[in-house]
């Protein structure tokens, strides 16, 4: 039990003695955390250091306001442990500005887009069914009903992002604002001529890297900086700290305008235990071990996607530059679905999720396609040669129809990939 030993033994007894139905259940996840295979591209597993920060004193606080200009008393050290996670922050990405109270990677945009837009303004995007975020259009979402969606799409041959393409759209539709940044895109982004597209119909560029901050911030991706007028990111994907959202941008003004869509615009109190975590994470990703872990992050990914390939997977795009791969089960069996490889998969301790292909025959609870990502198993040690012994298990519970004797066994050599590779403490 392992995980257990992350979180401080007096706290789990503590908790044990006054709740033990909650103590249970919180061991009981540690547990499957210990014990499966993270290959969920959107997780990744914290450090004790982040996750006492985010279990500590600071929840108890009111702090709405920013650093020096609080609405309530006793902020003293709120405001220095906030400075200091917008100083690492900025230092982290080389930017002159950084907001890090969102509360989530939905909520920083929700900010953005408030600060970069009116109500009714037009948005030009890529749809989730292609590997946008529901955040940036989707009709049910606050961006879908409050914004004049339209939409860019990936080249049908190669699906890949064109930018002759995009900016044919951009110049057709005149949009206000142009969102680059993905959920399900394994390739590098090119901000630059996302910029350019922008420039000549005069839009605003967002770059979302929710994703793919951490690489970004390790050098592994380029930097949406330069170029994008407002950067959103989530802090808990490849960056590896707690849940959570964040705004950068080097444009003064545009800043003003982020800091008041934040707050009051959008939310109450910021959540300052875990503003400390994200400062603690954002130290981390300064030390220069994390340049290393991002780059074993992405030779992972790439072992991982050319075991699943030379195993007659297809993936799409072809392959991967970053952490995640998108896989196209089709070629491997035309019967098999997402939804029933996630399922197997899990039974047998790998835990993954079914992801819509570019244009999926199947609907999006189905779909025909796998989203894998290499960051949280990274984080356990994991090498270019344990990945490919994780695409031989992969390939074995799906090629056995989930075949209940195979995903048992495979659930065994899981549990033993797992204690030789445990979370870091
Ligand atoms: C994950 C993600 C988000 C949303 O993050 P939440 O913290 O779940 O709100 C936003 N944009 C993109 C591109 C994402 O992948």
């Amino acid at each position: 039990m392992n995980n257990l030993d992350r979180m401080s033994q007096n706290l789990l007894q503590l908790l044990e003695q006054q709740d033990p139905d909650v103590a249970r259940l919180l061991a009981d996840e540690a547990g499957r955390q210990e014990t499966t295979l993270e290959l969920i591209a959107s997780e990744n597993h914290v450090s004790s250091a982040v996750m006492h920060a985010a279990g500590s004193w600071l929840t108890n606080k009111y702090a709405e306001g920013y650093p020096g200009k609080r609405y309530y008393g006793g902020c003293e050290f709120h405001d220095q442990i906030e400075d200091l996670a917008r100083d690492r922050a900025k230092e982290l990405f080389g930017c002159g500005f950084a907001n890090v109270q969102p509360h989530s990677g939905a909520n920083a945009n929700v900010a953005a887009f408030m600060a970069m837009c009116k109500p009714g303004d037009r948005i030009l995007s890529l749809p989730i069914k292609s590997g946008g975020h529901l955040s940036h259009g989707l009709k049910p979402n606050f961006s879908g009903t409050f914004y004049d969606i339209v939409e860019y799409d990936l080249d049908p041959e190669t699906e890949l992002l064109d930018y002759d393409e995009i900016g044919r759209i951009a110049r057709e539709t005149k949009p206000n604002m142009i969102i680059c940044g993905f959920s399900a895109y394994p390739r590098t982004i090119d901000f630059e001529a996302f910029r350019r597209i922008a420039d000549e119909v005069g839009a605003v560029l967002m770059a979302d890297i929710a994703h793919i901050a951490g690489l970004v911030a390790a050098g592994v991706h380029p930097s949406p900086l330069p170029h994008a007028h407002v950067v959103t990111t989530t802090t808990h994907k490849t960056l590896r700290g707690p849940r959570g959202g964040l705004v950068l941008t080097n444009d003064e003004e545009v800043a003003k305008l982020v800091d008041r869509k934040v707050f009051p615009g959008s939310q109450g109190g910021p959540l300052m235990h875990i503003i400390a975590a994200k400062a603690v994470a954002f130290g981390e990703a300064l030390d220069p071990s994390f340049k290393t872990y991002s780059a074993q992050v992405v030779a992972n990914a790439r072992a991982l996607a050319s075991a699943l390939v030379g195993r007659g997977y297809r993936l799409c795009s072809g392959g991967t530059d970053n952490h995640l791969m998108l896989v196209d089960l089709q070629p491997r069996d035309a019967a098999l679905t997402g939804a029933d490889a996630e399922r197997w998969l899990e039974s047998a301790g790998i835990i993954t999720n079914k992801n819509g292909i570019p244009n999926d025959p199947r609907p999006p609870m189905v779909t025909s396609g796998l989203r894998l990502g290499a960051s949280a198993l990274t984080t356990r040690g994991f090498d270019e040669d344990a990945m490919v012994e994780v695409a031989e298990l992969l390939d074995r519970v799906m090629g056995s129809q989930g075949d209940e004797s195979t995903c048992r066994t495979v659930r065994e050599e899981v549990r033993a990939l797992c204690s030789r590779y445990p979370l870091p403490h």
